[in-house]
């Protein structure tokens, strides 16, 4: 059976000290939580800013249903490129996943879908597990072009992959016109991009491997919607920005499982 897994990615937010504090929060009101620990299927990630890597992944260490992942990583192993972060530092510090692709890196930073092909590569070679971001922008939803977008997203980035190593994959559906803005994708919305995705992965590495990949939704997702977009039989949690920026809203979302 699949996993359901919540996310918080918490993008460029927090310093070191008030990160921590955030950390513990989520922590002890997940420790104080009879119910959530009965939920073997149920995974919390918590992907903090990169200063924030190693005391995250102390701070949760005796938790296994909590996990760290870093926000991005460097196509490269190592080398003369300064500012970059490799994946070898990342998993020194513990933590366990990787996001990679997330609309802000390809709009801001110009990655490309061969770019994160790379990057999907690089975690895979070294134990860290990629949590893949697809999605459409406004305009080409609106075009009707975004099947065929996500699908070039998928095919160009991922599905190179032997099966062995895309079944360690988690992807995340983010509609870009729904992350930050309050705007949610419908249910029915995020149903059909997830059933989509999960009969392109089908088509290629056949039924098994497709009915266990957990595929996410993101984009606006909160403790009043989740409940009903988690529902979806295609929707397997859910990956947070601003509502994994606060504890109680935090856990509300992931509370939704209960
Ligand atoms: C995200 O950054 O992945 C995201 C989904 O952000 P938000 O929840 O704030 O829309």
């Amino acid at each position: 059976m699949r996993k359901n897994i919540v996310a918080g990615n918490w993008k460029m937010n927090k310093t070191f000290s008030e990160g921590s504090e955030l950390v513990k929060e989520i922590i002890n009101l997940l420790n104080n939580n009879d119910k959530i620990k009965l939920k073997d299927q149920l995974h919390i990630i918590i992907a903090p800013p990169f200063i924030l890597l190693q005391k995250s992944a102390e701070l949760v260490k005796d938790n296994k249903q909590v996990s760290i992942a870093a926000q991005n990583c460097y196509t490269e192993e190592k080398g003369a490129y300064t500012g970059e972060i490799s994946i070898a530092m990342i998993k020194s510090t513990g933590a366990d996943y990787v996001i990679i692709g997330h609309s802000e890196r390809r709009a801001y930073f110009k990655e490309t879908n061969d770019m994160l092909a790379k990057k999907v590569d690089v975690a895979l070679k070294n134990q860290l597990l990629p949590i893949f971001c697809c999605g459409e922008s406004l305009e080409i939803r609106q075009a009707k072009n975004h099947f065929e977008w996500i699908k070039k997203q998928i095919h160009e980035s991922l599905f190179h992959l032997n099966e062995n190593d895309f079944k360690k994959l988690i992807i995340a559906y983010e509609p870009i016109w729904a992350i930050g803005t309050g705007i949610t994708a419908t249910s029915q919305q995020a149903q059909e991009i997830h059933a989509y995705i999960r009969s392109l992965i089908k088509e290629k590495y056949g039924d098994d491997i497709a009915e266990n990949t957990t595929i996410l939704y993101g984009g606006s997702c909160n403790p009043g919607n989740a409940k009903e977009l988690f529902a979806n039989p295609d929707v397997d949690g859910g990956l947070i920005g601003g509502a994994s920026l606060k504890a109680n809203d935090f856990i509300q979302i992931i509370n939704t499982y209960l």
